[in-house]
C-alpha cells in the first residue's frame, strides 16, 4: 500500500505538498482522486489537536495513511493572532471586496489580508511575524506522527508578488528580500513552515512506505 492521502481541501497546501513529497517514491492521491468529500472542524486548541484530527479523519474515511497541515501566521504586535484562526480571520466579505466578488458573504483570502493590514495600521512596524505548521501523519489504525516548522519574517503594508496563497503577498522574508508569493515553487519549499515540517518528517514517512 504505497499511497499517502494528501488530507486537505485547500488547493494551496495541495500543490505545494505534492511539490515537496514528488521525489519519494510514495504515490500520492487527493481526496478529489479518490471521489473523497469531506469537511473536518478545527475546533482544536492546537495546531497538533487540528492536524491530528483531520489526518485521522481522512485516514479512517479512506483507508489511507493521510497527511495533514494545520497552519496559521502569528503576528508579534497583535499577540500571536490571527494564529490558529488565520483561515477564518474574516468572516464576513470587507468592501469593497463585497462588491467586487459579486455579493458573497463569505471571507476569502484578500479579505483576510486587509482585515490584518487594518489591524495593525496604528502599531509600529516592523510587525514582525511567523507562520507555523504542525503536519500529522495518520495510519487508519489511529496511529499519529507529527512533524512541525516555522518560517520567520514581518507583514508589510503593500502586496507584492503573485505566487503561493492566503498571506503569502504581505508576508516579507528579509533574507531574500522577497515575499513569500515572489517566490517561486522551489524556492518557498527551501525555506517555508510546511516545508520545514515535511523534511523533519521525511524518515518517518519513508519508514512507513518503505522507500
Ligand atoms: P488551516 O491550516 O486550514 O487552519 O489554514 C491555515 C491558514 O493559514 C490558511 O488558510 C492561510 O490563511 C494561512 N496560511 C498557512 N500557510 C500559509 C502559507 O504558506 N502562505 C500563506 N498563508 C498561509
Amino acid at each position: 500500500m504505497n499511497k499517502l492521502l494528501i488530507a486537505t481541501n485547500n488547493n494551496g497546501k495541495v500543490i505545494e505538498l505534492q511539490d515537496l513529497l514528488k521525489d519519494t517514491g510514495i504515490r500520492l492521491l487527493t481526496p478529489a482522486d479518490i471521489n473523497l468529500s469531506l469537511e473536518v472542524a478545527e475546533d482544536g486548541s492546537t495546531y497538533a489537536e487540528n492536524s491530528s484530527k483531520k489526518a485521522l479523519a481522512f485516514a479512517q474515511a479512506s483507508g489511507l495513511i493521510s497527511l495533514a497541515d494545520d497552519s496559521g501566521l502569528e503576528v508579534n504586535a497583535l499577540d500571536g493572532a490571527p494564529g490558529l484562526y488565520s483561515a477564518r480571520y474574516a468572516p464576513l466579505r470587507l468592501p469593497p471586496f463585497s462588491e467586487k466578488m459579486g455579493g458573497e458573504k463569505e471571507g476569502g483570502d484578500a479579505d483576510r489580508r486587509a482585515l490584518l493590514l487594518q489591524n495593525l495600521k496604528d502599531k509600529p512596524r516592523p510587525w514582525k511575524a511567523h507562520f507555523h505548521a504542525t503536519i500529522a501523519i495518520a495510519k487508519p489504525t489511529g496511529e499519529v506522527v507529527l512533524a512541525e516548522g516555522n518560517c520567520f519574517g514581518e507583514i508589510i503594508p503593500t502586496e507584492r508578488g503573485s505566487g503561493g496563497f492566503g498571506y503569502d503577498p504581505i508576508f516579507f522574508i528579509p533574507e531574500l528580500n522577497k515575499t513569500m508569493a515572489e517566490l517561486d515553487m522551489v524556492e518557498k519549499n527551501h525555506v517555508s513552515h510546511r516545508a520545514l515540517a515535511v523534511m523533519k518528517a521525511m524518515p518517518v514517512l519513508k519508514k512507513m512506505f518503505g522507500v
